[in-house]
Protein backbone atom coordinates (compact mmCIF):
# COMPACT_ATOMS: atom_id res chain seq x y z
CA UNK A 1 0.00 0.00 0.00
CA UNK A 2 3.02 2.18 0.26
CA UNK A 3 4.04 1.83 -3.12
CA UNK A 4 1.31 1.20 -5.26
CA UNK A 5 -2.33 2.64 -4.89
CA UNK A 6 -4.92 0.15 -3.13
CA UNK A 7 -1.99 -2.49 -2.92
CA UNK A 8 -2.56 -3.66 -6.46
CA UNK A 9 -1.46 -2.93 -10.50
CA UNK A 10 -4.87 -4.25 -12.00
CA UNK A 11 -8.18 -2.49 -10.25
CA UNK A 12 -9.84 -5.69 -10.94
CA UNK A 13 -7.74 -7.10 -8.06
CA UNK A 14 -9.20 -4.22 -5.44
CA UNK A 15 -11.79 -6.29 -4.51
CA UNK A 16 -12.21 -9.02 -1.79
CA UNK A 17 -10.10 -10.28 0.21
CA UNK A 18 -6.53 -11.84 -0.54
CA UNK A 19 -3.17 -13.22 0.18
CA UNK A 20 0.56 -12.86 -0.84
CA UNK A 21 1.05 -15.91 -3.19
CA UNK A 22 4.38 -17.21 -2.70
CA UNK A 23 4.22 -19.67 -5.62
CA UNK A 24 1.74 -21.73 -7.70
CA UNK A 25 1.74 -25.51 -9.15
CA UNK A 26 -1.52 -27.06 -11.18
CA UNK A 27 -4.24 -25.95 -9.59
CA UNK A 28 -3.11 -24.85 -6.39
CA UNK A 29 -1.73 -21.33 -5.01
CA UNK A 30 0.60 -21.14 -1.80
CA UNK A 31 0.86 -18.40 0.31
CA UNK A 32 3.65 -16.68 2.20
CA UNK A 33 2.22 -17.78 4.69
CA UNK A 34 1.72 -21.20 4.51
CA UNK A 35 -2.21 -21.69 3.28
CA UNK A 36 -2.96 -23.36 0.21
CA UNK A 37 -5.79 -22.64 -2.39
CA UNK A 38 -7.20 -24.18 -4.85
CA UNK A 39 -7.42 -22.07 -7.78
CA UNK A 40 -10.58 -21.49 -9.43
CA UNK A 41 -9.72 -17.83 -10.39
CA UNK A 42 -6.66 -19.05 -12.59
CA UNK A 43 -5.22 -15.48 -13.06
CA UNK A 44 -8.61 -14.35 -14.50
CA UNK A 45 -8.64 -17.37 -16.96
CA UNK A 46 -5.13 -17.39 -18.68
CA UNK A 47 -3.82 -20.40 -16.38
CA UNK A 48 -6.06 -22.88 -18.37
CA UNK A 49 -3.32 -25.34 -18.66
CA UNK A 50 -2.52 -25.24 -14.98
CA UNK A 51 -0.20 -22.87 -12.72
CA UNK A 52 3.79 -23.37 -14.51
CA UNK A 53 2.82 -25.89 -17.23
CA UNK A 54 6.58 -27.25 -17.10
CA UNK A 55 6.00 -27.64 -20.98
CA UNK A 56 5.14 -24.32 -21.96
CA UNK A 57 8.09 -22.86 -18.96
CA UNK A 58 10.77 -24.70 -20.41
CA UNK A 59 9.83 -23.69 -23.95
CA UNK A 60 9.91 -20.05 -23.38
CA UNK A 61 12.98 -20.12 -21.22
CA UNK A 62 14.48 -21.94 -24.01
CA UNK A 63 13.48 -20.02 -26.60
CA UNK A 64 14.44 -16.73 -24.66
CA UNK A 65 18.19 -17.68 -24.11
CA UNK A 66 18.73 -16.87 -28.07
CA UNK A 67 17.32 -13.39 -27.62
CA UNK A 68 13.95 -12.04 -26.41
CA UNK A 69 12.41 -9.14 -28.68
CA UNK A 70 14.29 -8.71 -32.56
CA UNK A 71 12.30 -5.86 -33.64
CA UNK A 72 12.08 -8.15 -36.86
CA UNK A 73 10.77 -11.81 -37.91
CA UNK A 74 11.12 -15.13 -36.80
CA UNK A 75 10.62 -18.61 -36.60
CA UNK A 76 8.23 -18.96 -33.74
CA UNK A 77 5.83 -16.23 -34.79
CA UNK A 78 4.89 -18.35 -37.85
CA UNK A 79 4.55 -21.22 -36.16
CA UNK A 80 2.09 -19.76 -33.57
CA UNK A 81 0.06 -18.20 -36.40
CA UNK A 82 0.15 -21.63 -38.16
CA UNK A 83 -1.39 -23.46 -35.01
CA UNK A 84 -3.68 -20.30 -34.15
CA UNK A 85 -5.05 -20.74 -37.41
CA UNK A 86 -5.17 -24.57 -37.14
CA UNK A 87 -7.13 -24.51 -34.20
CA UNK A 88 -9.99 -21.72 -35.10
CA UNK A 89 -10.77 -23.39 -37.99
CA UNK A 90 -12.35 -20.28 -39.69
CA UNK A 91 -10.18 -17.94 -39.88
CA UNK A 92 -7.30 -16.90 -42.35
CA UNK A 93 -5.40 -14.31 -40.69
CA UNK A 94 -4.29 -13.45 -37.27
CA UNK A 95 -2.20 -10.76 -35.33
CA UNK A 96 -1.03 -11.20 -31.97
CA UNK A 97 -0.69 -8.30 -29.13
CA UNK A 98 -0.10 -8.52 -25.50
CA UNK A 99 -3.73 -7.85 -24.19
CA UNK A 100 -7.36 -8.19 -24.84
CA UNK A 101 -7.91 -5.36 -24.49
CA UNK A 102 -5.32 -3.97 -27.70
CA UNK A 103 -6.94 -7.22 -29.71
CA UNK A 104 -10.37 -5.36 -29.16
CA UNK A 105 -9.00 -1.81 -30.15
CA UNK A 106 -7.74 -3.26 -33.40
CA UNK A 107 -11.20 -4.82 -34.38
CA UNK A 108 -13.00 -2.25 -33.51
CA UNK A 109 -10.64 0.28 -35.66
CA UNK A 110 -10.28 -2.32 -38.78
CA UNK A 111 -14.15 -2.74 -38.32
CA UNK A 112 -14.53 0.92 -39.21
CA UNK A 113 -11.65 1.22 -41.82
CA UNK A 114 -13.65 -1.07 -43.82
CA UNK A 115 -17.48 0.00 -43.41
CA UNK A 116 -15.96 3.59 -43.55
CA UNK A 117 -18.67 4.18 -40.59
CA UNK A 118 -18.21 4.71 -36.90
CA UNK A 119 -21.02 3.65 -34.35
CA UNK A 120 -20.51 -0.02 -32.78
CA UNK A 121 -23.19 -1.75 -31.28
CA UNK A 122 -22.50 -3.51 -27.96
CA UNK A 123 -24.01 -5.13 -25.41
CA UNK A 124 -24.84 -4.57 -21.23
CA UNK A 125 -22.91 -6.26 -19.20
CA UNK A 126 -20.19 -7.55 -21.85
CA UNK A 127 -16.86 -6.57 -21.00
CA UNK A 128 -14.20 -5.56 -23.76
CA UNK A 129 -11.35 -4.33 -21.92
CA UNK A 130 -10.49 -0.95 -19.59
CA UNK A 131 -10.11 1.55 -22.26
CA UNK A 132 -11.73 5.27 -22.82
CA UNK A 133 -14.14 3.76 -25.81
CA UNK A 134 -15.24 0.42 -24.17
CA UNK A 135 -15.22 0.98 -20.61
CA UNK A 136 -18.78 1.03 -19.39
CA UNK A 137 -20.57 0.14 -16.49
CA UNK A 138 -24.66 0.90 -15.14
CA UNK A 139 -25.94 3.39 -12.85
CA UNK A 140 -29.78 3.49 -12.18
CA UNK A 141 -30.19 1.71 -15.01
CA UNK A 142 -28.11 4.31 -17.31
CA UNK A 143 -25.09 2.91 -19.53
CA UNK A 144 -21.91 5.25 -19.13
CA UNK A 145 -18.47 5.92 -17.99
CA UNK A 146 -17.31 3.90 -15.36
CA UNK A 147 -14.40 5.50 -14.09
CA UNK A 148 -13.78 8.98 -13.39
CA UNK A 149 -11.47 10.76 -15.98
CA UNK A 150 -13.12 8.42 -18.72
CA UNK A 151 -13.85 10.90 -21.58
CA UNK A 152 -17.69 10.28 -22.02
CA UNK A 153 -17.26 11.58 -26.15
CA UNK A 154 -15.75 8.05 -26.33
CA UNK A 155 -18.46 6.70 -25.96
CA UNK A 156 -20.53 8.92 -28.10
CA UNK A 157 -20.40 6.35 -31.00
CA UNK A 158 -21.55 3.35 -28.77
CA UNK A 159 -25.07 2.34 -29.30
CA UNK A 160 -25.70 -0.12 -25.89
CA UNK A 161 -28.45 -2.77 -25.90
CA UNK A 162 -29.08 -5.82 -23.87
CA UNK A 163 -27.60 -8.84 -25.04
CA UNK A 164 -29.85 -12.10 -26.09
CA UNK A 165 -32.49 -10.16 -27.55
CA UNK A 166 -32.27 -10.15 -31.71
CA UNK A 167 -35.69 -8.07 -32.10
CA UNK A 168 -33.98 -4.83 -30.71
CA UNK A 169 -31.08 -5.62 -32.04
CA UNK A 170 -33.01 -5.54 -35.62
CA UNK A 171 -34.97 -2.60 -34.78
CA UNK A 172 -31.72 -0.47 -34.02
CA UNK A 173 -30.24 -1.70 -37.32
CA UNK A 174 -33.42 -1.50 -38.71
CA UNK A 175 -33.22 2.92 -38.09
CA UNK A 176 -28.92 2.95 -37.36
CA UNK A 177 -27.57 0.15 -39.85
CA UNK A 178 -26.19 1.69 -42.18
CA UNK A 179 -23.92 4.06 -39.71
CA UNK A 180 -22.91 0.80 -37.98
CA UNK A 181 -19.44 -0.70 -38.10
CA UNK A 182 -19.25 -3.37 -36.35
CA UNK A 183 -21.76 -5.71 -33.93
CA UNK A 184 -19.36 -6.79 -30.79
CA UNK A 185 -19.95 -9.29 -28.35
CA UNK A 186 -18.89 -12.24 -25.78
CA UNK A 187 -20.85 -14.95 -27.70
CA UNK A 188 -21.19 -16.35 -24.52
CA UNK A 189 -21.39 -13.73 -22.08
CA UNK A 190 -18.84 -15.18 -19.23
CA UNK A 191 -17.87 -11.52 -17.72
CA UNK A 192 -21.52 -11.24 -16.50
CA UNK A 193 -23.51 -14.05 -15.43
CA UNK A 194 -21.79 -16.45 -17.33
CA UNK A 195 -25.11 -16.76 -19.98
CA UNK A 196 -25.41 -18.62 -23.14
CA UNK A 197 -27.06 -16.87 -25.98
CA UNK A 198 -30.57 -17.97 -26.69
CA UNK A 199 -31.08 -20.75 -29.77
CA UNK A 200 -30.73 -18.99 -32.78
CA UNK A 201 -29.81 -15.54 -31.22
CA UNK A 202 -26.03 -15.62 -32.62
CA UNK A 203 -27.58 -17.21 -36.27
CA UNK A 204 -29.90 -13.64 -36.36
CA UNK A 205 -27.05 -11.49 -35.18
CA UNK A 206 -25.43 -12.88 -37.99
CA UNK A 207 -28.01 -12.64 -40.67
CA UNK A 208 -28.69 -8.67 -39.37
CA UNK A 209 -25.15 -7.68 -39.36
CA UNK A 210 -24.74 -9.25 -43.87
CA UNK A 211 -27.71 -7.36 -44.22
CA UNK A 212 -26.73 -4.23 -43.24
CA UNK A 213 -23.24 -5.11 -44.04
CA UNK A 214 -21.75 -4.62 -40.40
CA UNK A 215 -18.86 -6.42 -39.44
CA UNK A 216 -19.66 -9.20 -36.63
CA UNK A 217 -16.66 -9.16 -33.96
CA UNK A 218 -16.84 -12.06 -31.32
CA UNK A 219 -14.77 -11.30 -28.42
CA UNK A 220 -13.27 -14.71 -27.44
CA UNK A 221 -10.36 -13.04 -24.98
CA UNK A 222 -12.20 -15.91 -22.51
CA UNK A 223 -14.27 -18.14 -24.29
CA UNK A 224 -10.94 -18.78 -26.85
CA UNK A 225 -9.22 -22.30 -26.47
CA UNK A 226 -11.54 -23.03 -23.48
CA UNK A 227 -15.02 -23.97 -24.28
CA UNK A 228 -12.68 -25.96 -27.01
CA UNK A 229 -10.39 -25.61 -29.76
CA UNK A 230 -12.31 -23.38 -31.92
CA UNK A 231 -13.78 -21.65 -28.54
CA UNK A 232 -17.41 -20.38 -28.95
CA UNK A 233 -17.16 -19.68 -32.84
CA UNK A 234 -17.04 -23.85 -32.73
CA UNK A 235 -19.57 -24.30 -29.77
CA UNK A 236 -22.40 -22.39 -31.45
CA UNK A 237 -21.98 -22.69 -35.11
CA UNK A 238 -21.54 -19.36 -36.04
CA UNK A 239 -18.87 -17.40 -37.64
CA UNK A 240 -17.91 -14.08 -36.51
CA UNK A 241 -15.95 -11.47 -39.43
CA UNK A 242 -12.86 -11.54 -36.81
CA UNK A 243 -12.54 -12.39 -33.44
CA UNK A 244 -10.25 -11.53 -30.40
CA UNK A 245 -8.62 -14.33 -28.34
CA UNK A 246 -6.32 -13.86 -25.31
CA UNK A 247 -6.12 -15.69 -21.44
CA UNK A 248 -6.35 -19.38 -22.81
CA UNK A 249 -3.86 -19.22 -25.70
CA UNK A 250 -0.85 -18.91 -23.81
CA UNK A 251 -0.20 -21.29 -20.67
CA UNK A 252 -0.13 -18.20 -18.48
CA UNK A 253 1.96 -15.62 -20.41
CA UNK A 254 0.23 -12.01 -21.60
CA UNK A 255 -0.71 -12.95 -25.30
CA UNK A 256 -3.75 -12.07 -26.90
CA UNK A 257 -4.81 -12.36 -30.74
CA UNK A 258 -7.31 -10.93 -33.36
CA UNK A 259 -8.38 -13.32 -36.33
CA UNK A 260 -10.37 -13.23 -39.01
CA UNK A 261 -11.39 -13.05 -43.04
CA UNK A 262 -8.45 -12.79 -45.26
CA UNK A 263 -10.46 -9.63 -46.85
CA UNK A 264 -10.55 -7.72 -43.80
CA UNK A 265 -7.02 -8.20 -42.24
CA UNK A 266 -5.22 -7.74 -45.34
CA UNK A 267 -6.11 -4.12 -44.37
CA UNK A 268 -3.16 -4.15 -41.92
CA UNK A 269 -0.85 -5.72 -43.76
CA UNK A 270 -0.80 -2.99 -46.24
CA UNK A 271 -0.21 -0.33 -44.10
CA UNK A 272 -3.92 0.95 -44.63
CA UNK A 273 -5.05 0.12 -40.71
CA UNK A 274 -2.47 0.75 -38.32
CA UNK A 275 -2.12 -1.64 -35.33
CA UNK A 276 1.15 -2.22 -33.48
CA UNK A 277 3.16 -2.42 -30.29
CA UNK A 278 6.84 -2.89 -29.48
CA UNK A 279 6.49 -6.07 -27.68
CA UNK A 280 3.76 -7.75 -30.09
CA UNK A 281 4.81 -11.55 -31.10
CA UNK A 282 8.00 -10.98 -28.57
CA UNK A 283 9.91 -14.63 -28.30
CA UNK A 284 8.17 -15.06 -24.93
CA UNK A 285 4.65 -14.73 -26.09
CA UNK A 286 5.02 -16.94 -29.41
CA UNK A 287 7.10 -19.77 -27.36
CA UNK A 288 3.95 -20.19 -25.20
CA UNK A 289 1.86 -20.00 -27.84
CA UNK A 290 3.39 -22.75 -29.66
CA UNK A 291 3.90 -25.05 -26.89
CA UNK A 292 0.45 -23.93 -25.00
CA UNK A 293 -1.22 -24.59 -28.47
CA UNK A 294 0.54 -27.45 -29.42
CA UNK A 295 -0.60 -29.09 -26.29
CA UNK A 296 -4.19 -28.04 -26.63
CA UNK A 297 -3.96 -29.89 -30.42
CA UNK A 298 -2.23 -32.71 -29.70
CA UNK A 299 -3.48 -33.89 -25.87
CA UNK A 300 -7.06 -31.97 -25.69
CA UNK A 301 -7.59 -31.29 -22.39
CA UNK A 302 -11.12 -30.57 -23.11
CA UNK A 303 -13.30 -33.72 -21.68
CA UNK A 304 -11.12 -33.71 -18.55
CA UNK A 305 -11.77 -30.04 -18.01
CA UNK A 306 -15.89 -31.02 -18.38
CA UNK A 307 -15.29 -34.46 -16.37
CA UNK A 308 -14.50 -31.99 -13.12
CA UNK A 309 -16.44 -28.68 -13.75
CA UNK A 310 -19.54 -30.71 -14.05
CA UNK A 311 -18.80 -32.80 -10.74
CA UNK A 312 -18.11 -29.94 -9.02
CA UNK A 313 -20.97 -27.98 -10.12
CA UNK A 314 -23.20 -30.72 -9.14
CA UNK A 315 -21.37 -31.27 -5.82
CA UNK A 316 -22.04 -27.45 -5.04
CA UNK A 317 -25.65 -27.62 -5.80
CA UNK A 318 -25.89 -30.81 -3.58
CA UNK A 319 -24.29 -28.61 -0.70
CA UNK A 320 -26.50 -25.58 -1.41
CA UNK A 321 -30.06 -27.88 -1.18
CA UNK A 322 -28.45 -29.80 1.45
CA UNK A 323 -28.48 -26.55 3.90
CA UNK A 324 -32.06 -25.04 1.57
CA UNK A 325 -30.23 -22.16 0.66
CA UNK A 326 -30.72 -20.75 -2.57
CA UNK A 327 -27.26 -21.35 -4.51
CA UNK A 328 -27.33 -20.91 -7.88
CA UNK A 329 -24.64 -22.95 -10.21
CA UNK A 330 -25.31 -22.40 -13.91
CA UNK A 331 -23.05 -22.13 -17.13
CA UNK A 332 -20.64 -24.21 -18.41
CA UNK A 333 -18.56 -26.75 -16.99
CA UNK A 334 -14.91 -24.77 -17.90
CA UNK A 335 -16.86 -21.74 -16.83
CA UNK A 336 -19.42 -21.29 -14.87
CA UNK A 337 -21.60 -19.01 -12.27
CA UNK A 338 -22.27 -19.09 -8.43
CA UNK A 339 -24.45 -16.92 -6.72
CA UNK A 340 -27.77 -16.99 -4.46
CA UNK A 341 -31.34 -16.91 -6.12
CA UNK A 342 -33.63 -18.31 -7.85
CA UNK A 343 -34.56 -16.87 -11.60
CA UNK A 344 -34.49 -17.07 -15.11
CA UNK A 345 -31.17 -15.41 -16.29
CA UNK A 346 -31.04 -14.60 -19.99
CA UNK A 347 -28.84 -11.30 -19.71
CA UNK A 348 -27.24 -8.68 -17.67
CA UNK A 349 -30.62 -7.28 -16.62
CA UNK A 350 -32.15 -10.35 -15.16
CA UNK A 351 -29.06 -11.41 -13.36
CA UNK A 352 -29.03 -8.32 -11.38
CA UNK A 353 -32.25 -10.13 -10.36
CA UNK A 354 -29.98 -12.42 -8.20
CA UNK A 355 -28.27 -12.08 -4.89
CA UNK A 356 -25.24 -11.15 -6.36
CA UNK A 357 -24.18 -8.76 -3.41
CA UNK A 358 -24.61 -11.86 -0.63
CA UNK A 359 -22.30 -14.18 -2.60
CA UNK A 360 -19.96 -11.46 -2.82
CA UNK A 361 -20.07 -11.20 1.05
CA UNK A 362 -19.50 -15.04 0.75
CA UNK A 363 -16.16 -14.80 -1.32
CA UNK A 364 -14.34 -13.47 1.51
CA UNK A 365 -14.82 -16.41 3.80
CA UNK A 366 -14.28 -18.95 0.63
CA UNK A 367 -10.86 -17.36 0.54
CA UNK A 368 -10.24 -17.66 4.02
CA UNK A 369 -11.24 -21.20 3.94
CA UNK A 370 -8.59 -21.86 1.09
CA UNK A 371 -10.25 -21.59 -2.55
CA UNK A 372 -9.29 -19.00 -4.45
CA UNK A 373 -12.41 -17.63 -6.66
CA UNK A 374 -13.68 -14.13 -8.12
CA UNK A 375 -16.03 -11.75 -6.63
CA UNK A 376 -18.21 -11.94 -9.08
CA UNK A 377 -19.32 -15.42 -9.31
CA UNK A 378 -17.29 -16.93 -12.34
CA UNK A 379 -15.22 -20.08 -11.65
CA UNK A 380 -12.98 -21.18 -13.82
CA UNK A 381 -11.99 -25.10 -14.34
CA UNK A 382 -8.13 -25.88 -15.70
CA UNK A 383 -6.82 -28.90 -17.18
CA UNK A 384 -4.77 -28.98 -14.45
CA UNK A 385 -7.98 -29.65 -11.76
CA UNK A 386 -8.59 -33.47 -10.88
CA UNK A 387 -10.31 -35.70 -8.34
CA UNK A 388 -8.17 -34.39 -5.52
CA UNK A 389 -8.76 -30.92 -6.12
CA UNK A 390 -12.77 -31.53 -6.54
CA UNK A 391 -12.52 -33.27 -2.88
CA UNK A 392 -10.72 -30.44 -1.68
CA UNK A 393 -13.23 -27.76 -3.40
CA UNK A 394 -16.35 -29.65 -2.02
CA UNK A 395 -15.27 -30.40 1.44
CA UNK A 396 -13.86 -26.59 1.99
CA UNK A 397 -17.00 -25.16 0.31
CA UNK A 398 -19.34 -26.68 2.50
CA UNK A 399 -17.16 -25.40 5.81
CA UNK A 400 -16.92 -22.10 4.59
CA UNK A 401 -20.58 -22.22 4.11
CA UNK A 402 -21.65 -23.80 7.44
CA UNK A 403 -19.26 -21.59 9.21
CA UNK A 404 -20.90 -18.40 7.20
CA UNK A 405 -24.45 -19.38 7.58
CA UNK A 406 -23.81 -19.79 11.33
CA UNK A 407 -22.04 -16.88 12.07
N1 LIG B 1 -12.46 -8.97 -23.59
C1 LIG B 1 -12.95 -9.85 -22.70
C2 LIG B 1 -14.16 -10.66 -23.05
C3 LIG B 1 -12.32 -10.01 -21.46
O1 LIG B 1 -12.82 -10.85 -20.56
C4 LIG B 1 -11.16 -9.24 -21.18
C5 LIG B 1 -10.43 -9.37 -19.85
N2 LIG B 1 -11.11 -9.95 -18.82
C6 LIG B 1 -10.71 -8.35 -22.13
C7 LIG B 1 -11.36 -8.25 -23.34
C8 LIG B 1 -9.49 -7.51 -21.89
O2 LIG B 1 -8.37 -8.32 -21.84
P1 LIG B 1 -7.05 -7.82 -21.05
O3 LIG B 1 -7.38 -7.77 -19.62
O4 LIG B 1 -6.03 -8.85 -21.42
O5 LIG B 1 -6.71 -6.48 -21.61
Amino acid sequence: MRLTPGGVHSNVRLAGARDFIQRAQGAWLYSVDGQDYVDYLLGQGPNFLGHAPGHVIDAVFRACKDGVIFGGQHELEVRAGELVLEALGWADLVRFSMTGTEAVQAALRLARAVTGRTKVVRFEGHYHGWLDNVLISERDGRWGPASRGQLASHLEDSIILPWNDAERLADVLERAGEQVAAVIMEPIMINAGVIEPRAGYLEEVRRLCDEHGIVLIFDEVIAGFRLGLGGATERYGVTPDLATYGKAIAGGFPVAALAGRADLMARFGTGEVNHSGTFNASVMAMAAVVASVGTLIDEPPYDRVAEHGTALMAGLREIGLARNLPLRVSGLPAAFHVSFGDVEVTDYRSLQQLDLARYERFVPVLVEHGLWVAGRGVWYVSAAHGPKELDAALTRFEKALTQWVSA
